[in-house]
């Protein structure tokens, strides 16, 4: 008898799992509309060309970039130029010594550290998520012993954001609560606010004095522009707004795998960013040690090297280049092929994803009739699409919706 025997078997995760079922499915149109990962016009991942470069740059100084075990906080050049990848080049709080920063695994190491962080130090037992957001999401937050409460964030229709309810909801928590906001690029609804809406929350954080808790897991995707993707963090920043920043670096520079990114927290003072780094370093220490080296070594050059910035620049404008390019292809298409139904929306979401307003039923349908992939919440993901599929997807979802 196996100590083990009282072990059932768990649920495979629902995301991952479309993976699986997209690789053992032989039919030779099947679209796999379920990844969170860049794919090219091949539908292929693809390494950036500044990563490739900087990675050449790595191996030629093994003696700058070693295999030892880094800081605490990780690698501060890397750190740094995190810093600045979100709040700007020559941002005050970056002069003042404000921000405190640490690198973690990636958004999701950044995540679960920062929730621990906020539960154990500043005594926080719940956290406000955005209705709908992203799966993992309350899995990480929970295990930092932190429960999960939605906002409102889409409206009935569970297309456009309803900010009036937003704003209540925001306005109604109890004072000092803390909301994760994604940063830009909503996943899973491609639903943003704009500078104008942004800017109306300024004031009921501060009246209400809840902590911003950013995830920017897409900087750059929305727009395509870097800088303009951190336009609602900056706005905080430039109000002087003490706010929680989880970095990843997954998908603009494509190091999903080597889980690079940055918890920073922006604070009042120097003094209060040194004493709460010394205790988020103290939670990294707990939970895994140090962080890994090679994907903040590659990002450090990237984003250090003026001429490997500009490429990385003008990397995320050309993916995020893709992505809307195939926004606008499936919308012309679903518009012309079932025209009974508004796809506008389609239209007006940014980012890798789309919420096509399909329900689970006819998202089952189409995996199983005709070979598409999709979350059960009907989020399609652009980067499965090209020239060659959109056409046939977009048959399929007619043939699924009469
Ligand atoms: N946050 C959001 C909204 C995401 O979509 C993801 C990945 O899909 C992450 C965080 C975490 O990704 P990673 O841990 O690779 O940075």
């Amino acid at each position: 008898k196996s100590r083990f025997s009282g072990v059932v078997q768990g649920p495979p995760d629902p995301i991952l799992n479309l993976g699986v079922m997209f690789r053992a499915d032989p039919h030779p149109k099947k679209v796999n509309l379920g990844i969170g990962a860049y794919r090219n016009a091949e539908l292929k991942p693809e390494i950036l060309q500044c990563v490739r470069k900087a990675e050449e740059f790595i191996y030629k100084h093994p003696e700058t970039y070693t295999k030892e075990y880094l800081p605490l906080e990780g690698y501060v050049p890397f750190l740094k130029e995190a810093q600045k990848l979100i709040f700007g080049p020559d941002h005050v709080a970056l002069k003042e010594g404000r921000v405190c920063s640490i690198q973690e695994l990636s958004g999701s190491g950044s995540l679960l550290i920062s929730a621990d962080f906020m539960h154990r130090l500043l005594g926080i037992n719940k956290i406000y998520i955005p209705n709908p957001t992203w799966g993992n999401h309350g899995a990480l937050i929970g295990k930092a012993l932190c429960e999960t409460e939605k906002y409102t964030y889409l409206g009935a229709d569970g297309l456009y954001i309803d900010f009036e309810g937003m704003k209540k909801d925001f306005l109604a928590m109890p004072d000092g609560s803390v909301i994760l906001l994604h940063a830009c690029a909503h996943n899973p609804s491609g639903v943003d606010l704009n500078e104008e809406q942004w800017r109306e929350l300024l004031p009921i954080f501060k009246k209400k004095q809840h902590l911003p808790y950013f995830d920017c897991a897409y900087q750059g995707f929305a727009t395509g522009d870097l800088d303009k993707d951190a336009m609602a963090m900056r706005l905080f920043a430039d109000e002087g707004i003490e706010f929680i920043i989880c970095q990843s670096l997954s998908k603009n520079m494509g190091l999903y795998g080597e889980r690079c990114g940055a918890i920073h927290i922006h604070t009042v003072d120097k003094e209060t960013a040194d004493r709460v780094a010394s205790q988020v370093k103290r939670i990294v220490r707990a939970t895994h040690s140090v962080s890994p080296c090679h994907g903040a070594y590659i990002a450090s050059v990237v984003l250090g090297t003026p001429e490997l910035f500009e490429l990385f620049k003008e990397e995320v404008k050309k993916m995020a280049g893709r992505l809307l390019d195939m926004r606008k292809k499936i919308y012309d298409a679903l518009s012309k092929t079932a025209p009974e139904k508004n796809w506008d929306h389609v239209i007006y979401q940014r980012g890798m994803f789309s919420f096509t307003g399909l329900d689970s039923h006819q998202v089952k349908m189409l995996a199983d009739e005709y070979h598409i992939y999709m979350v059960s919440s009907g989020r399609m993901a652009l980067t499965g699409l090209n020239d060659g599929n959109i056409q046939y997807v977009a048959d399929s979802i007619k043939a699924e919706e009469v």
